[in-house]
């Protein structure tokens, strides 16, 4: 089934032309739990990843900020009783099931991060499904991995690293990737196929000439809720800086300011009443499909430099 965001409520490029040169197409993903294979675009799915090529590790070790570790095994396993019990009218979980839960205070030892922790796939987006992709003009596969802890150095976010290849070139692809021995639950995305889809995004409000901005902040109707921004996990597009108010980035490399590439979101949208969510679901679908979090409830907002895709990415949370 695909997804598609409702129409807007009007369109808002006519009520000021002059947004458009401050608009831009996004790729909203809408992931949804599901099986994809390595052929497929996904998030949290298995990755195209050659078999004779290393896989990423995080060596940063007690250098890690440290909340609260599970295995991958017992977060897999709380999203299976979760699973069950939503199905139950009323929701239930039962004595059995609660046995096997881990407490609220329940972590794993802090010494199993003092080995190397492998990264895990956060998405892997063929050129061909995504309007938006953006590499190297060879490439046709971005893949996107993160260390699944929190980096006190990368704002206590996961640590995010880009790869872009040529799927032909990939050959025999490794069967079975390491994983990690713990993790940040919140950062182990559950497998999920895309459907995307693309839409016309408008620049943040407080990024708009001031003339403009202040005219819209005039306007009657909710630029930033249903005309501005659309929420989710999305490729391309603009990200929304209403934590911390707008603050460049730029590249590590050369200065340039970079540009957006990918959004990882808490949700797929905020609210019940959000213009944003796809007309095919229901109001009590679950806007949390990759079980994914970041901070309290925000996104990671992944950049690339204009300049060079072998320049650094660099990452926001907002
Ligand atoms: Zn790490
Ligand atoms: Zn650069």
């Amino acid at each position: 089934m695909s997804r598609t965001t409702p129409p807007r409520p009007l369109d808002v490029l006519e009520v000021f032309p002059e947004l458009r040169e401050h608009s831009a197409t996004a790729t909203r993903l809408h992931p949804r739990p599901g099986a994809p294979a390595v052929s497929d675009s996904s998030v949290g799915g298995p990755l195209l990843w050659p078999a004779g090529e290393p896989w990423p590790v995080c060596d940063d070790g007690p250098e890690h900020y440290v909340h609260r570790l599970l295995t991958p095994a017992t977060v897999w396993r709380r999203r299976a009783i979760y699973a069950v019990a939503r199905t139950r009218q009323p929701y239930a979980v039962t004595d059995e099931e609660r046995a096997q839960l881990p407490g609220p205070d329940f972590s794993e030892p802090r010494s199993l991060i003092a080995q190397p922790i492998p990264y895990v796939p956060v998405a892997q987006l063929f050129r061909r499904d995504v309007a938006d992709f953006a590499g190297p003009d060879d490439a046709d596969v971005l893949q996107v991995l993160w260390c699944p802890l929190d980096h006190e150095d990368e704002g206590c976010n996961p640590r995010v690293r880009l790869f872009w290849r040529r799927s032909a070139d990939v050959g025999p692809v490794l069967e079975t990737p390491p994983t990690p021995p713990v993790v940040s639950d919140s950062y182990l995305p559950t497998p999920c196929v895309v459907h995307p889809e693309q839409v016309r995004e408008c620049q943040y409000a407080d990024l708009l000439p001031a003339d403009l901005g202040e005219r819209i902040a005039g306007w009657e109707l909710d630029y930033d809720d249903d005309f501005s921004l659309a929420p989710g996990w999305k490729v391309g597009g603009f990200a929304n800086w209403s934590l911390t108010d707008p603050h460049p980035v730029e590249c590590a490399d050369c200065g340039t300011a970079m540009t957006l590439l990918l959004t990882v979101d808490s949700a797929e949208w905020y609210g019940s009443d959000c213009s944003w969510r796809p007309v095919e679901e229901p109001v009590t679908a679950s806007s949390g499909p990759t079980d994914v979090e970041i901070g309290r409830s925000y996104a990671l907002y992944v950049f690339r430099c204009p300049v060079s895709f072998d320049h650094p990415s660099a990452t926001a949370m907002q």
